[in-house]
């Protein structure tokens, strides 16, 4: 009798169960602190847990597949019990539902609502339905000796190559068999030949660039395409809308209809990066869901989400909703969450999406777990700050309290603006367009010591990342009237900053073949979140061309001289002090500065003018030699300084880094 057609999740709200959610008293009696939400599978039987404090009643419906369009035919429905703070539990028989699937049915008084199980770790097609998958079966062969290639590895050591799963081999160029999919991305021998010149695409393109992370977009189970589709090169989504929190994306497996194979092939995956020496960071959206009718929030109506008494939610994301993470249920579930990933999947790194909506205990949480899964799991993420309805007076992890976190670093907005212009406004330039307004920002941003960070290892630095226009694309725009020499020339100064800064290096996949996204009009495109294939894919063909191949190995270039220079990569921000000077220049738009520790020393110049400059260098350059000049940069010296020279000439838009 209480069968209905699923209702509106905001049918469910209560006022006086939001104005609970976040008081002491709530907390004190129904914060549950097992670790056995979800499925657990023990002996004969398979366990299931979930936390619904105000349900009336809660069960269990199964069904043979995952898939709600097709079947609809419920094989079983078992009753759940309510325990102790609000935790209802059921045991099943292994022999009869293992590799079945199932939701929770939830009645709140005469209103019935079906959801999918938060704590999900595998789902049929679409995400609606759980299943009860013995995750054992799911590792490929070698899984327990699988490691982390770069495990002892200081963070500012790191390279990270910022990457969406299908850019990557989307492209016919690629060469790549498993296009859009998890496996694409490390399939190996992949190339693109034109004529006499042969490139490397995908994994081994990754490897020649010499990248040690490789961090991927979102990846688990997003709602924005519809599984079931056969590949479409029109549907694209970049995956920030997730729905089920603990379980890969189906778009990127082979077959999103069997809830175990998605996990098998991303397992394989990681696997085999390991096996190329890059470690895997995951992208990860805590700070808001889908949508309001977020599975959680239907075992736990507005639970999950910052929403006031008037029952408008908080928007700070942008999405629609901000997530209520200084909840404890919501806090332990993200913890539980992100050291599953790290446990399971054998996840290296995190990047935490819109990380200044979270709170801080949250994430010293996360750091809590992470520490007691691996040591040295990188945590970074996005510090803004922004305006959100919080439900419990706590700091949120922002920029400004980086001090209140342990080892949680994040991205340096000051130096990407600074190098190329504010993202927010499409034709301001920045230092390599010749912009002098920031300098001194970027003297800072270039020691790894903006105004809010503590420590290099807390500073992400980057110049581009998949939001907003590419770095190329910024460029053109806010430089219309010059040649593509003259902006490529600004492109190299531009990650010449990056690569030859102190803290962690990043940056966007495609950058190093100055990657573009114009759509079919000729308009560049800015957050290209829903673009097609043929804007966001990365064009391998473009590395045949000369000018290209040029950018590429500066790239290379840089990358292996910034592993062979250990004063470029101090971990502690009185090494930096003790080491960095700077030079007076004649102009503004020339910055120069010297690290030194040891007897060993490196010279550094950056000229964003569009005329050469003469730098004075005192004491003499004697014994130098040149390693980055006149657009080349490489490991091994490319010539020396003529002894008895005291001053560098600096030509237009140049670096020059210097070794002795
Ligand atoms: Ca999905």
């Amino acid at each position: 009798m209480f069968f209905m057609a699923d209702i509106n999740v905001r049918d469910l709200y209560r006022k006086e169960w939001i104005n609970c959610y976040s008081t002491e008293e709530f907390e004190n009696e129904y914060t549950y602190t097992g670790n056995d939400l979800g499925v657990t599978f023990s002996g004969e039987e398979i366990y299931v847990k979930c936390w619904s404090p105000y349900a009336d009643a809660v069960s269990v419906r199964v069904f043979l597949t995952g898939d709600v369009k097709t079947d609809t035919k419920i094989q079983d429905t078992i009753a759940m019990t309510k325990g102790e703070k609000g935790v209802w539990s059921a045991a099943l028989s292994r022999e009869i539902f293992e590799n079945q699937y199932y939701d929770y049915e939830v009645r709140f008084g005469k209103n019935i609502v079906t959801a999918c199980d938060p704590y999900a770790k595998a789902v049929g097609v679409n995400g609606n339905r759980a299943m009860f998958l013995d995750l054992s079966v799911t590792n490929p062969d070698g899984w327990d000796e699988d490691r982390n290639p770069n495990q002892d590895m200081p963070w500012t050591d790191m390279l990270i190559y910022e990457l969406h799963t299908r850019d990557f081999s989307a492209d016919e160029s690629s060469g790549i068999k498993n296009k859009g999919k998890f496996l694409g991305l490390v399939e190996t021998g992949t190339e693109y030949t034109q004529g006499e010149i042969t490139v490397k695409t995908g994994l081994d393109h990754l490897k020649e660039l010499g990248v040690t992370h490789l961090h991927l977009l979102p990846f688990c189970d997003y709602g924005s395409l519809d599984e079931a589709l056969e590949y479409d090169k029109e549907l694209y989504n970049w995956g920030y809308d997730p729905l089920n929190y603990n379980v890969p994306e189906g778009t990127y497996s082979t077959d999103p209809f069997h809830g175990e194979v998605r996990v098998r092939e991303l397992k394989e995956t990681i696997q085999k990066l390991h096996n190329n020496g890059i470690s895997v960071v995951m992208d990860v959206v805590y700070n808001h869901t889908y949508n309001e009718e977020y599975c959680y929030n239907k075992l736990v109506p507005a639970y999950f989400h910052r929403i006031s008494e008037d029952m408008v939610n908080s928007d700070g994301s942008a999405c629609g909703n901000d997530t209520a993470t200084e909840r404890n249920m919501v806090s332990k579930f993200i913890a539980d969450s992100v050291e599953y990933w790290a446990r399971e999947y054998h996840i290296d790194g995190f990047r935490f999406d819109l990380m200044g909506l979270i709170d801080v205990n949250t994430m010293n949480e996360i750091r809590r777990r992470l520490d007691n899964v691996r040591p040295n799991i990188i945590i970074y993420g996005e510090g803004w700050k922004l305006d959100t309805g919080i439900t419990k007076d706590v700091d949120l992890a922002t920029q400004a309290n980086t001090c209140k976190m342990d080892r949680v670093a994040m991205f340096s907005d000051n130096i990407r603006d600074a190098i190329k212009g504010s993202v927010f406004k499409e034709d301001e330039k920045g230092y390599i367009s010749g912009e002098i307004k920031d300098v001194e920002e970027l003297k800072l941003a270039v020691m790894g010591a903006p105004e809010w960070a503590q420590t290099p290892a807390q500073v992400v630095n980057y110049t581009s990342c998949h939001d907003n226009y590419t770095l190329f694309d910024k460029i053109a725009l806010c430089n219309p009237d010059i040649s593509f020499e003259e902006r490529v020339k600004q492109n190299k100064l531009a990650i010449g900053i990056v690569m030859l800064s102190q803290g962690i290096a990043f940056m966007h996949a495609g950058e190093e073949i100055l990657r573009t996204k114009v759509d079919s009009n000729g308009e560049y495109v800015s957050d290209s979140v829903r673009s097609c294939d043929c804007v966001n894919a990365i064009k391998w063909s473009d590395l045949v061309k000369p000018e290209y191949m040029d950018v590429y190995q500066y790239y290379i270039g840089l990358v292996k001289l910034r592993k062979d220079t250990e004063l470029l990569r101090f971990p502690c921000p009185k090494c930096v002090k003790s080491a960095v000077s700077f030079y007076e220049t004649d102009d503004v738009h020339v910055i120069c500065y010297k690290i030194e520790k040891e007897g060993k020393s490196v010279i550094v110049a950056f000229n964003g003018d569009d005329i050469s400059h003469e730098i004075q260098i005192k004491e003499g350059l004697d014994g130098y030699q040149y390693y980055v000049a006149e657009g080349k940069a490489s490991a091994t010296p490319l010539k020396s300084v003529a002894s008895g020279t005291s001053s560098l000439s600096i030509c237009a838009k140049e670096i020059i880094v210097l070794k002795k």
